[in-house]
């Protein structure tokens, strides 16, 4: 990929150094885009340089990208969040990084790049995952931008931004709002989105877009298979490191053949043992390797998206993306734009309590995958508790292992075994969201 953004600072040291020369001109005049109630004036400069701070979730591909765009756009007080550390296969796109920096974190090695790269601008990292900082280091931000591989970490920092939100008499108070810019890379195709949260769709109202879900829980891989993936999960999770069919500490490799044909030959075992059919070699290779393939200028195109969406909401100079852009160049070229709606009983912004609809004689195992496979909820480890005759009680939590011994018997049993009532009020909480959800239970005869 070419490196123009060094090759400009280089050759004209005052253009793109971060000393917001460049985007002056876009803030001391107007112009045919800008928007309706735009003044040109200094303030804006002024307040992306000197006041504005922003938050960056990610210093990979997209992060990467997204902490030099910033930088060079004038933004100086930018922090940057990242628990991973710097494998070699990154070097090919994650331009911050250099071979002496493998093992080291992403996070302090890109805010040491830009750091030194880009005077006056100052990056502060944090070596640590986002659920490891509180309310209090969520708002100090203008404005946060994500740059993020996994859907459940953006669902949580979603979860974090509408957990912030002040209501008062039930209208939204705009000065919680804070402004979340998300971008998302799979190969050749891209996303960009601006979520005013409480205000605009939110990353939950729009869950449906994203491609089923690849994680399935424990429980049902081990003891209720229902599809080929459960058979071909048990066999690669449970099989693999019991049986070391290839010797002791041998990883699972998603390229070898042998390694492949034994996990398919015993998927199918697993399979007829449980009636289940559609196991196939292609899918065993499919749900083996789950790789999600990275190309640097899918990144740089959504990471440039995701920082004019910045400047734009900053300076307030433009109007804000609304609110959706898919990109796509696996073919040419296409991009689209249109406005997500909110959905009106979204589970992460609506504040109505969602209804779950179940027969007292339904299992909880049954409530338990609704959870997890509901196209709206996603949910990944659903810890679900509820108040039984006075006493708060944990139905069902599989994080920690004696919980989960102790109320997976739980599963089996009906709601109305579990002493539940119909209108019942369920608190579930979930690796999706900081904050628990509450779900009102609603027999049906
Ligand atoms: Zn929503």
């Amino acid at each position: 990929m070419s490196r123009w953004w060094l090759m400009e600072a280089v050759d004209v040291p005052v253009s793109g150094t971060g000393d917001g020369t460049t985007v002056k001109k876009f803030l001391e005049r107007s112009g045919p885009f800008t928007h309706p109630d735009f003044e040109p004036s200094t303030n804006s400069l002024q307040f992306l340089l000197e006041t504005c701070k922003i938050l960056v979730i990610g210093a990979g591909g997209l992060g990467c990208e997204l902490l030099k765009d910033l930088a060079l756009s004038g933004f100086r007080d930018i922090h940057v969040v990242d628990m991973d550390t710097i494998d070699i296969s990154n070097l090919n796109r994650q331009f911050l990084f250099r071979r002496k920096d493998v093992g080291r974190p992403k996070a302090d090695v890109a805010a040491d790049f830009i750091n030194s790269r880009i005077p006056g601008c100052c990056v502060v990292p944090h070596f640590k995952k986002i659920q490891d900082l509180d309310e209090t280091f969520y708002r100090q931000f203008h404005i946060i931008v994500c740059g993020l591989d996994s859907i459940i970490a953006r669902r949580w920092m979603n979860g974090m931004l509408l957990s912030l939100l002040v209501y008062e008499d039930g209208v939204l108070d705009p000065n919680s709002i804070i402004p979340l810019i998300d971008g998302g890379t799979e190969g050749f195709k891209g996303n960009a989105r601006v979520i005013l949260p409480g205000m605009t769709a939110c990353i939950d109202c729009t869950l449906e877009l994203y491609p089923p879900q690849v994680n399935f829980p424990m429980c049902t891989i081990a003891s209720m298979p229902r599809l080929p993936e459960h058979c071909i999960e048990y066999v690669r999770m449970l099989l693999w490191p019991k049986e070391t069919p290839f010797g002791d500490g041998v990883v699972l490799d998603g390229d070898d053949p042998k390694h492949i044909q034994w996990v398919y030959q015993r998927s199918l075992e697993r399979a007829a043992e449980f009636n289940i059919t559609g196991v196939t070699y292609r899918l065993t290779q499919g749900v083996v390797k789950r790789i999600i393939p990275a190309v640097a200028s899918t990144n740089a195109v959504i990471a440039a998206a995701c920082a004019t969406e910045v400047f734009k909401i900053a300076s307030s100079a433009y109007i804000p993306l609304n609110n959706y852009m898919v990109f796509n160049d696996v073919e040419g070229l296409y991009t689209y734009t249109f406005e997500a709606e909110r959905k009106e009983n979204c589970s992460a912004c609506s504040q109505i309590p969602l209804d779950l609809n179940f027969s007292p004689s339904s299992k909880l195992q049954e409530l338990l995958d609704y959870l997890t496979e509901s196209a709206s909820l996603q949910m990944k480890s659903p810890a679900i508790t509820a108040t039984v005759e006075g006493k708060n009680k944990t139905l069902y939590l599989q994080s920690v292992a004696s919980i989960e011994q102790r109320t997976r018997p739980n599963l089996s049993k009906t709601l109305k075994e579990l002493g539940l009532a119909d209108g019942q009020e369920l608190a579930v909480a979930d690796v999706t969201t900081p904050q628990t959800m509450l779900f009102r239970l609603c027999f049906t005869s």
